[in-house]
């Protein structure tokens, strides 16, 4: 069993130790590892995140990336593969990054301050924790948060950091704890248990590690709520994460801001301004898309004189997209009515694309589509009076020359 001094300490961060094991590298696990007589080193569980650092030995350094628990009570530190292991025994100098133990104690115990809040002020009971890279979250077993609610519980979480309370560990049997009246009692495989106070505040049973005095967490800032399965998740960050979050917010908001030429509160209303602005030119643009398309199809029947009692209309669209000669092509059979109209319509702007439309005549679309298409590599299809289709990207064909040849084959 590995003797935990982050038990004692969570400020230690060097320490003495021995090994008493290593780990050569498996097929099952490339990084070697070591366990050690006792270790400073926090491994992950409770939801806190494991420590890094470095063990010194022989004049080596060598790079722990990852703490994790075992069996009996052992902690492993997975190491980056180092020249040469170290030997069962050997005297063992530990370091831990402390920038990343005081954001763990930040984060931590500022968890233990937001759940008691949670508690204190809706009796939302915490059944899990995460802490991931940028931002921790609860998960509380209540169907939903108001933001009312959110708010409440992130200022008294935060007046209780303001008072600076002392936070203790102190160690109970199994038996006191129960008298205790925890926040949350632990499952029953442990006779003794270590005890978190802040201060007539918050009592719970937790083997993670903790700052000295809630005023050391900084500041608790909540974010977002989502509903889970098991309830109801709320992400915080804490101390430095929470300034860092706050000054990433304000650059990404006062970059908004300058777009808009506005105050960073006038954001959403100036976005949500310009949604409907746009709302409003996108349907001006499709109403005027619509009279251009009816225009060009008039002029072009007007223009076009009749064949066996039909018109056909052969159009290539150099500077207007698939989806307006399709539009054309509808113009076209719709104006041409009574007297039969066919419109053999193309597009080249990418991707390139053909459209065959016609009403009142006998020919048949979807087939002359397949013929001509097929005698360029193209794919496409549609019914009698209505196909659509396309040319390979980048192809040098001739569209004009395509359409021309197959208005000749329905003339004939
Ligand atoms: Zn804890």
């Amino acid at each position: 069993m590995t003797k935990r001094l982050y038990y004692d300490s969570s400020e230690m961060h060097e320490f003495d130790s021995v090994v008493e094991a290593v780990i050569p590298p498996s097929p099952e696990q490339a990084r070697p590892a070591v366990i050690l007589r006792e270790t400073a080193f926090y491994p992950t569980s409770g939801g806190q995140v494991h420590d890094t650092g470095w063990l010194t030995l022989d004049g080596a350094r060598l790079r722990v990336t990852e703490v994790a628990d075992a069996e009996h009570g052992r902690i492993v530190h997975y190491l980056e593969a180092p020249p040469k292991l170290p030997v069962a025994g050997a005297a063992v100098h530990g370091s831990i990054d402390a920038e990343r133990r005081r954001d763990h104690m930040q984060q931590h115990t500022g968890q233990h301050v937001l759940s008691a809040a949670f508690v204190e002020l809706y009796q939302m009971p915490t059944v899990s924790f995460h802490m991931g890279e940028d931002y921790c979250s609860i998960d509380l077993a209540t169907p939903s948060v108001s933001s009312e609610q959110v708010v409440a519980a992130e200022k008294r979480a935060n007046q209780i950091v303001f008072e600076d309370r002392p936070v203790r560990v102190r160690y109970v049997s199994r038996a006191e704890a129960e008298k205790l009246g925890l926040r949350k009692l632990p499952p029953a495989e442990r006779d003794e248990l270590r005890l978190i106070e802040v201060a007539d505040f918050d009592l719970s049973a937790c083997g993670g590690t903790h700052v000295g005095s809630s005023g050391q967490i900084g500041s608790i800032l909540l974010r977002k709520t989502e509903k889970v399965r098991q309830g109801t998740r709320v992400e915080f960050v804490c101390g430095n994460r929470a300034v860092r979050m706050a000054r990433r917010d304000y650059g990404a908001l006062s970059g908004a801001a300058a777009l808009f030429s506005a105050q960073l509160w006038d954001v959403p209303e100036q976005i949500r301004k310009s949604i409907e602005e746009s709302k409003v030119l996108r349907k001006q643009k499709d109403d005027a898309l619509e009279q251009l398309a009816e225009l060009m199809a008039l002029a072009a029947l007007n223009a076009e004189s009749e064949t066996n009692g039909r018109k056909i209309i052969v159009r290539v669209f150099s500077d207007r997209d698939i989806s307006f000669a399709k539009l054309f092509a509808q113009k076209v059979t719709r104006a041409g009515t009574p007297v039969g109209a066919i419109a053999l319509v193309a597009s080249t702007v990418e991707p390139p694309g053909l459209v065959f439309a016609q009403a009142g005549s006998a020919a048949d679309m979807g087939a002359l589509l397949k013929q001509v298409l097929s005698s360029v590599g193209g794919r496409g299809g549609g019914s009698r009076d209505f196909a659509q289709g396309g040319v390979p990207a980048g192809s040098k064909i001739n569209l004009e020359q395509l359409l021309r040849g197959a208005a000749g084959t329905i003339g004939a």
